[in-house]
């Protein structure tokens, strides 16, 4: 009865470090997300970047803000 009581605590103490080392693990991937930017500017949710100057306009806009350009269709953009 003791070991069996002995083998639970260990298998729930092995469970809770691995979802510890789960979690460490999804949040430094999630960081190292966040702070790699790239130099390229890229299509983001709600806003369509200009191709000419990179400004950031709105989805619906047809024309770019800053510098007036025809911006592209936004039909194919892939959420
Ligand atoms: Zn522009």
């Amino acid at each position: 009865m003791d070991q069996q009581l002995l083998l639970a605590l260990i298998i729930a103490a092995g469970v809770g470090v691995l979802a510890s080392l789960a979690i460490l693990h999804r949040r430094r991937r999630d960081s190292a997300d966040a702070s790699r930017e790239s130099p390229i500017a890229a299509p983001r949710e709600g806003v369509k970047l200009c191709p000419s100057c990179a400004a950031e306009n709105l989805w619906t806009d047809s024309r770019c803000v800053r510098c007036g350009r025809k911006l592209p269709d936004a039909q194919r953009a892939v959420w």
